[in-house]
């Protein structure tokens, strides 16, 4: 086994007789393992030491000569302290006489391990009191070193450190934790920690207890709530995150706590962003439907413990589609914004505007003492987005159509109210645009019958519920009616006339629409034909074609044979075909198209513009006419520069030789542009509604 190098003991003694006696102290060390080296003077000591290790120093008290030629009472403490500086890993232990026990005292507070009394020592005492400060140095090293670099982590790390006694008193923190509470380190240490800390809540502001008294009183370790708040010594507050733990001495004894803090404020920024994206519509801002049925959730819990009463309105836009149709989804778009701050300045802050999906929109009134309430509202609703929206230089109109339920008596959960004020607005829109509709439960017994079926229709077909009405159309350049469009009604027995709008598309799917066709076809030639029969100048009887029936194989048979049964002349017939119908089966289309046009029946392209017909595809195909849709008609007066497509369509229709027909005329201006831009024909409200057969023989017949 290797032997321990021995341990260099350097005695600075200048008494000959007293170094003697060391000496031969060392002579007779027993187990231990000593050398002894000897200087007179503490600057000879300082020589060797520059030169030499040595583990320990013996220094006489009383005897020392720093190594001045002046000084002839040599500082001792000096020479402790120097030799702390300068070697801190030497142990000192001195030599005193009992006269200068107070100074040997003072050097151990210096730094100095032990002293020894000369006259009292003995060598095996002399032995262990090194060994002892030998030992004592190495471990205060070993802890310097390790408080070192405690000190230099918690100095460095990026979280912030606060200590506190069981008092509660500051005792120590790091950079860190000094620039987040705003305080500095002098300053702080010795404060309660609650005058430096300031923690609350972020949502309700109230204090948040003092964690550390808890982590300290309990020994628990723990964390702060959530969402909790420092306010800093200037008032600026910033989202933490912490852990808490008690801090114990070797006995295990809970001597304070330490808080380890950390600024989250970023990362609670991007949270809130998150949640605020999953609960608002990113076009208009407004809370989304996720976020406002939570929001009626609240409100219903509100007038339940007020004993007071809410209100759901739902708002859906008329006309919108026709507005993104025809001036593009950027225009919509800004409308939608435009017509989200419209509602936001027709409610109280408390209240909700959502946008519930596409053009809807719902809006919770909080509170309310009486429905008159949300009456007021939803007046001063329609009034607000009746007016004009300035939207990318378009003067834009909408009007909407809103529905209305109040907790308690329409619904008690949030679901069941906007539903119900959902099925309120259905009402509000079937009785004319630019309504309002309080919710009933009634309206639930007709909604459920509203779900008309194929077999509804099939009946219907059978019980002869069907009939026609014909809206005439007018020749421009001679201001006469030439004739008319058959337009299919349902009369239904319980719930009055229902538009084509809501049967057609059952018939399609259900396939009626060729039974249903095949007898619009009779009856609207049948029609033609006894105008004709009472005298009448020749009028054209235009009829709609559905994609279905155009597809069918008997289509052309059948159109034949209602002619030949009719005897009606095929010039006088016209069919309105849409251009979707025409464009997807382009090579059947052509074969059907130039039948006709061998047999004389005209052939329109419906709702032209609302596709995507181009001059191409239009010039290869054997049709006569093309019907504007009303939605750009409707533009001429409308819109500001809403003229343009009407004035390519017309220019278009011209270059292929087709003859024009405007549908949807409202108005004098409307008809006026159209008679000025050399339109052919057209038809609409503003020359008649589509009518019973008996009426339009009364305008059709000249005076
Ligand atoms: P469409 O062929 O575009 O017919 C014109 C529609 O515009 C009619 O609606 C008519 O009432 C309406 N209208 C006419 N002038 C004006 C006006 O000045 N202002 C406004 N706002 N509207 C006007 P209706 O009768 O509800 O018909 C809707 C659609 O149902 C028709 O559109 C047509 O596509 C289809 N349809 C009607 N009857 C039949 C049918 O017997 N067979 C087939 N397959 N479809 C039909
Ligand atoms: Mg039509």
């Amino acid at each position: 086994m290797q032997k321990n190098p021995d341990k260099i003991v350097l005695l600075i003694e200048n008494d000959a007789e007293q170094t003697r006696i060391i000496r031969a102290m060392f002579d007779d060390q027993g187990s231990h393992s000593f050398t002894l080296t000897h200087v007179e003077c503490f600057r000879d000591a300082e020589t060797y030491l520059a030169g030499h290790p040595v583990d320990i120093i013996l220094l006489d008290l009383s005897r020392l000569d720093l190594g001045s030629q002046e000084s002839s009472d040599p500082d001792a403490l000096a020479a402790v302290r120097r030799t702390r500086v300068t070697a801190p890993h030497i142990a000192i232990v001195l030599l005193s006489s009992l006269d200068d026990e107070p100074k040997a005292i003072q050097a151990i507070h210096e730094g100095a391990q032990d002293y020894l009394i000369k006259g009292q020592i003995e060598p095996r005492k002399l032995m262990r009191t090194l060994n002892n400060a030998v030992e004592r140095t190495a471990v205060k090293e070993i802890l310097t070193n390790e408080k070192d670099r405690a000190q230099a982590t918690l100095n460095c790390i990026a979280d912030a450190v606060i200590c506190t006694d069981m008092a509660d008193k500051i005792t120590f923190f790091n950079p860190v934790a000094g620039s987040m509470v705003g305080w500095p380190l002098q300053e702080a240490v010795g404060r309660h920690l609650t005058d430096v800390f300031r923690i609350v809540d972020a949502t309700t502001r109230k204090p948040i207890l003092d964690p550390m008294k808890k982590a300290a009183s309990e020994n628990l370790t723990g964390k702060l709530p959530l969402n909790c708040l420092l306010i800093r010594r200037d008032g600026h507050e910033v989202f933490i995150e912490d852990s808490v733990a008690p801090i114990h001495d070797l006995e295990k004894t809970v001597t304070g706590a330490v808080i380890v803090f950390r600024d989250v404020s970023a990362a609670h920024a991007q949270s809130e962003q998150i949640t605020h994206l999953a609960e608002h519509d990113s076009l208009t801002g407004l809370p989304n439907r996720l976020l406002f049925s939570d929001r009626v959730g609240q409100a219903i819990s509100l007038a339940r413990r007020n004993g007071g009463q809410a209100a759901v309105l739902y708002v859906d836009l008329d006309g919108f589609k026709q507005v993104n149709d025809s001036l593009g989804h950027s225009v919509g778009d800004k409308l939608l914004q435009s017509v989200a701050k419209c509602l936001l300045a027709c409610v109280r802050d408390p209240d909700t505007v959502c946008r519930h999906g596409g053009d809807e929109f719902a809006i919770l009134l909080q509170d309310i003492n009486r429905p008159e309430n949300a009456a007021a509202t939803t007046r001063r609703i329609l009034n607000a987005l009746g007016e004009v929206h300035s939207v990318d230089g378009h003067q834009v109109h909408v009007t909407a159509s809103i529905g209305v339920s109040i907790y308690p008596d329409d619904g008690s959960d949030a679901e069941t109210l906007i539903a119900n004020a959902d099925a309120a607005m259905y009402w509000a829109k079937k009785n004319g645009c630019q309504s309002c509709q309080f919710y009933s439960p009634e309206l639930n017994v007709c909604a459920l019958e509203s779900q008309l079926t194929g077999e509804d229709l099939r009946l219907a077909l059978e019980r002869n519920e069907l009939t026609l009405h014909y809206q005439p159309k007018v020749n421009l350049k001679t201001g006469a009616f030439i004739g008319a469009e058959a337009l299919s009604r349902w009369n239904h027995p319980t719930r009055g006339t229902i538009p084509p709008g809501q049967f057609i598309p059952i018939a399609e799917e259900s396939g009626l629409i060729l039974p249903i066709g095949a007898w619009v076809f009779g009856e609207a030639c049948a029609q033609a034909r006894t105008w004709a029969e009472a005298g009448m100048p020749a009028k054209t009887m235009a009829v709609n074609i559905s994609g279905v029936q155009f597809q069918s194989e008997d289509f052309l048979d059948g159109l034949f044979a209602a002619l030949n049964k009719t005897g009606l002349d095929p010039g006088l017939l016209e069919l309105d075909v849409t251009e979707s119908v025409l464009m997807h089966h382009p090579e059947r289309a052509a074969l059907i198209l130039k039948s006709l046009r061998d047999t004389g029946v005209h052939v329109s392209v419906d709702n032209f513009g609302t596709g995507n017909s181009s001059l191409s595809s239009m010039q290869e195909l054997p049709v006569n006419a093309i019907k504007i849709d009303r939605s750009f008609v409707r533009q001429i007066t409308t819109v500001p520069g809403g003229t343009a497509a009407v004035e390519a369509f017309i220019g278009m229709a011209r270059s292929l030789d087709l003859r024009v027909i405007a549908q949807g005329v409202e108005t004098a201006e409307d008809l006026e542009f159209l008679w000025n831009h050399d339109c052919d024909e057209a038809q609409g409200n503003f020359f008649s509604r589509p009518v019973p057969p008996d009426q339009l023989t009364k305008l059709l017949r000249p005076n």
